[in-house]
């Protein structure tokens, strides 16, 4: 393990090198970056890797995305911090925490149950109380609906309409869509009655799935809720 304060000083470099100097500005995200500690979001062997330009395993077949990935894609939600936002794949939930720096309020999706519920523990151990996790693999969480913003980190083939028609006046979703290696990042923005769409570029993120084994909730007696929530 790399002492605290040498993750630190990495975690500032971060922020100075793959971020600032990348296109990001807006300086409630940059300061977000500069807050959450993304070592604690990967295992103890990665944790000298957490503040470089890479994706790394979370587990169950899944990756935290580039600290430009997670920065981009929450600057492109123009959060002010009054907003209420729909994630979709809390996986590790690092980006969770960002947005819950960044949002009034974090409603988060996870299909894989043992990444929820770790996700889950970290959040809740580090003090983090804005945010509500459930383990589903639907599109969207319709009755909290409508949400500022909604941000996916898995590909779908294409724009989900349901997740469109959740999002509330002048709010906007930022997800990859596409197949396999040819994705593009696009930021959809409603409004009134017209969407209008920017590509940010290509990307590579993993897709967006239906319920592990045909199965969207955790067994009874699992840690979750009935409901399938988590409590953070
Ligand atoms: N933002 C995450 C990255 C997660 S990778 C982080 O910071 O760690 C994408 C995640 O989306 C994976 O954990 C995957 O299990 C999840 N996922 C894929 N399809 C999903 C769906 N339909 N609903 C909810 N989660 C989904």
């Amino acid at each position: 393990m790399m002492g605290d304060m040498r993750l630190r000083v990495a975690r500032r470099r971060m922020v100075h090198e793959q971020l600032e100097r990348h296109g990001i500005h807006d300086p409630r995200v940059l300061e977000a970056m500069g807050k959450v500690a993304r070592h604690e979001f990967v295992d103890d062997v990665f944790a000298s890797r957490a503040y470089g330009p890479n994706a790394l395993p979370i587990g169950g077949g899944q990756t935290i995305s580039h600290p430009r990935i997670v920065a981009l894609m929450s600057q492109s939600l123009a959060l002010r911090g009054t907003e209420r936002v729909l994630e979709i794949g809390t996986g590790s939930g690092y980006q969770t925490a960002v947005l819950s720096l960044l949002a009034s309020e974090v409603w988060s999706l996870e299909r894989i149950p043992a990444l929820a519920e770790r996700a889950a523990a970290r959040l809740r151990a580090l003090g983090i109380t804005n945010v509500h996790l459930r383990v589903d693999a639907g599109l969207g969480w319709e009755d909290q609906a409508p949400f500022d913003g909604i941000l996916a980190s898995a590909a779908a083939p294409e724009v989900p309409g349901r997740l469109l028609a959740q999002l509330a006046p002048g709010g906007r979703l930022v997800l990859p869509v596409g197949r396999g290696t040819r994705q593009n990042l696009l930021v959809l923005q409603r409004r009134g009655e017209d969407v209008t769409t920017r590509n940010l570029g290509p990307c590579r993120f993993v897709p967006m799935l239906g319920p592990p084994s045909g199965r969207a909730r955790p067994e009874p007696g699992t840690a979750a809720g009935q409901d399938g929530t988590y409590p953070v």
